[in-house]
């Protein structure tokens, strides 16, 4: 057992060592923080079972890493501390309670706390003396760090000089990050340019200040906060008695420091202030991997005094994982509406970013491939805010030994006809377009969906029903259904069947824009679809379109030109139209506008945040009342950025492409102005 518990140790610390260097030398971690963290607990935990095998150079007596030796070295004054951490409210009330026990402090006597952000970026230390910025360096092991006095010099929001009062020695410690909107212009770039992506924001802050030539640093996109003071030399007037007003201080010496720091009493106003940024994470302008609480009371702070690594009167409260390990246990090939058979991954379920995942896509071939994933790995699932989750890496050095390649199909895994991959296209398709089941099904799916035909109560599952029964060969079929086509069905009754037909009744009524979305026609998007409704004004005139027509039309480029003709050359397609017209799809005619009645054709619209005396939505169907085009995401081509409450990431990238950005006020004044409202 013994054997056991020490050969345990040995490996922990040969595995923490490996990824610390990663991490903190290489700027290149191969595992998520999650797992890290782990096995770090793991290690403690036996640590404090088994004091006898507790080694001075054990990973848990060590703060970071080891400077590189190319950077001059720094020893730090007072050293510079790592936090514990804690992942959920039980383990912050045990904290609280082990502080209590220390000072004597009973549970009625409420603490104040300072709440932080735990800003995911390098720790640093910067020297001013006489109010001048005089040297920079990295915590490295916290005793020694990096001189990094040059490189920091080149991040725009250190102040070179202090202004007031500021004393005559201090140093200030921070947090370099790399703000998400610099972190992905600057992937984006090297995506463009063929150069090598950063891995995340933390890496990348931490390699980018780490560059030896400073001219480097200053090209990568750097801001810094700073969180506490370290040495200071006061000689007049004492500094306050109270960390958040040290911070205070630090901001009228024109020190950035994070706008999100709050003074709060008792545990109950900590937990609120976690749920707050938690719930505002993904609109924060930089990552952060948690919120840090420290007791504000600076007496009661040395009181409680420090462990071997960490203070004992901070914590540090980590957010749920974005990233997690798991294992690729095979992959799943799905058919869409498109002929594109997609690579599914399965996977081992896993909680992360707030929700458990068995699955996501693989895009295609060329995906895997760079990835360079085989079943059986264990691989990095990343899932940030509301984002699909992905694979974003392999951990391939725990890759097993009968780990296998992934194949893709001869033939659809649903039709049987033989699969291709048409030249210079990364996706492989099923060719029987017309006898694959799965095409049929989830273009009548599609079909059915609320921004096009909105056929409510149709869902995924009735149609895989309805067309497993033969009642459902195409979605003309859906305005020949018979009431006992669905009663029969399995969980459904009369009740059901008569709501169905009265849906599928109703959405005969329809606008030829979603007329024309509804024909799922390839790369023919919903404002694709109402610009073709605008120009050509009736079915017939789109219809009969030439390619010239049909390039013609503003935002309309050659391959959905390409693939309108296509569509319409088909006569199986035509004559599903027909039957459609027959069964009765009507939609108002639409009556040529003036410019004066659409003043704003032609212009592109953005829109973000949320709105207190008018609805998005409301907002979005009067610009297009007005003949605005109301795009998703923002480009130097946009005319306007409308910016709610909250706002998060387009406001800066609005604000970096030059686009003029329009609140609340100014937008309701200019529909006001148009008559709009
Ligand atoms: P830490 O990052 O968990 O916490 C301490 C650090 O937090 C401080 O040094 C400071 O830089 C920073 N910080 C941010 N905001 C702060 C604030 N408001 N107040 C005070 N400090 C603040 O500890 P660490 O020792 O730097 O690193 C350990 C962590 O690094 C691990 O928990 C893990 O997440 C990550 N790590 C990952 C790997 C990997 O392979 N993925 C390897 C090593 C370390």
């Amino acid at each position: 057992m013994s054997d056991q518990i020490r050969l345990r140790i040995q490996e922990l610390t040969t595995q923490i060592n490996k990824y610390s260097h990663e991490y903190y030398v290489l700027d290149n971690p191969t595992v998520p923080d999650a797992e890290y963290d782990r096995l770090f607990r793991e290690l403690l935990t036996l640590e404090e079972q088994h004091p006898e095998y507790t080694d001075p150079h054990s990973p848990t007596q060590r703060v970071g890493g080891e400077p590189l030796a190319e950077f001059e070295q720094v020893t730090h004054k007072v050293p510079m501390l790592s936090l514990d951490n804690v992942f959920d409210d039980g383990e912050f009330n045990d904290f609280v309670s082990r502080m209590r026990s220390r000072v004597s402090l009973a549970v009625e006597d409420a603490i104040e706390y300072t709440c932080e952000t735990k800003l995911d970026g390098l720790a640093t230390s910067i020297y001013y003396i006489d109010g001048k910025f005089t040297q920079a360096a990295t915590r490295g092991d916290g005793i020694v760090g990096e001189n990094i006095t040059a490189q920091v010099k080149t991040i725009p929001n250190v102040p070179l000089t202090l202004t007031g009062d500021y004393p005559r020695i201090l140093e200030v410690r921070g947090e370099i990050v790399m703000p998400l909107n610099g972190f992905n212009a600057y992937n984006e770039n090297m995506k463009k340019t063929g150069g090598k992506e950063l891995v995340n924001p933390r890496n990348g802050a931490a390699g980018s200040v780490r560059q030896l030539d400073p001219r480097k640093t200053a090209e990568r996109p750097l801001a810094f906060y700073a969180y506490s003071l370290g040495e200071c030399e006061r000689l007049q007037v004492p500094m306050p008695e109270s960390h958040f007003e040290r911070l205070q201080e630090l901001k009228r010496w024109g020190i950035p420091v994070s706008n999100e720091v709050k003074k709060v009493v008792g545990t109950q106003a900590v937990l609120d202030y976690y749920q707050d940024i938690l719930s505002r994470r993904a609109q924060l302008t930089h990552e952060i991997d948690g919120v840090v609480i420290k007791v504000n009371d600076i007496n009661a702070q040395q009181r409680l005094g420090f462990a071997s690594r960490v203070p004992r009167w901070a914590i540090a409260y980590k957010f749920p994982a974005q990233e997690e390990l798991t294992v690729l246990e095979g992959v799943d090939f799905q058919v869409g509406r498109t002929s594109a058979i997609t690579p599914v991954a399965r996977l081992k379920p896993v909680f992360v970013g707030g929700v458990t995942v068995s699955n996501c896509t693989l895009h295609n071939q060329d995906e895997i491939e760079r990835l360079g994933i085989k079943i059986g790995d264990t691989v990095v699932i990343l899932r940030s805010g509301d984002v699909v989750p992905k694979i974003k890496s392999v951990v391939l050095e725990r890759r097993p030994e009968n780990a296998r390649d992934i194949v893709f199909p001869t033939h659809c895994p649903v039709c049987s006809s033989p699969t291709e991959r048409p030249e210079g296209e990364a996706i492989l398709r099923c060719t029987g377009r017309l006898i694959c089941d799965a095409q049929v099904r989830e273009t009548i799916k599609d079909f059915a969906a609320r921004k096009r035909m909105n056929i409510d109560g149709l869902g995924d599952k009735l149609v895989d029903a309805l067309h497993a029964s033969g009642a459902l060969k195409d979605v003309s079929d859906i305005y020949t259904l018979q009431s006992r086509d669905i009663s029969s069905l399995e969980g459904q009754g009369e009740k059901s069947a008569e709501k169905l037909l009265k849906a599928i009744e109703k959405s005969k009524a329809t606008t030829l824009d979603k007329f024309i979305y509804s024909l799922c026609i390839r790369e023919v998007g919903e404002s694709t679809a109402r610009d073709f409704a605008q120009t050509f004004r009736t079915l017939e005139a789109f219809q009969s379109a030439t390619f010239e027509q049909l390039f013609d039309v503003p935002n309309v480029g050659k391959v959905v030109s390409q693939y309108v003709l296509d569509f319409f050359a088909d006569e199986a397609n035509m004559a599903l139209v027909q039957r459609l017209l027959d069964a009765g799809i009507n939609w108002p005619e639409i009556k040529e506008v003036s410019a004066d009645e659409q003043p704003l054709l032609g212009k592109t619209y953005v829109l973000t945040g949320s709105f207190n005396t008018i609805s998005r939505n409301e907002i979005k169907a009067l610009l297009i009342g007005l003949g605005a085009k109301v795009s998703g995401s923002i480009s130097a081509k946009s005319d306007a950025l409308v910016a709610g409450e909250k706002a998060g990431s387009k406001l800066a990238k609005a604000d970096s492409l030059g686009v003029p950005v329009k609140d609340e006020d100014a937008i309701v004044a200019e529909l006001k102005g148009f008559g709009a409202i």
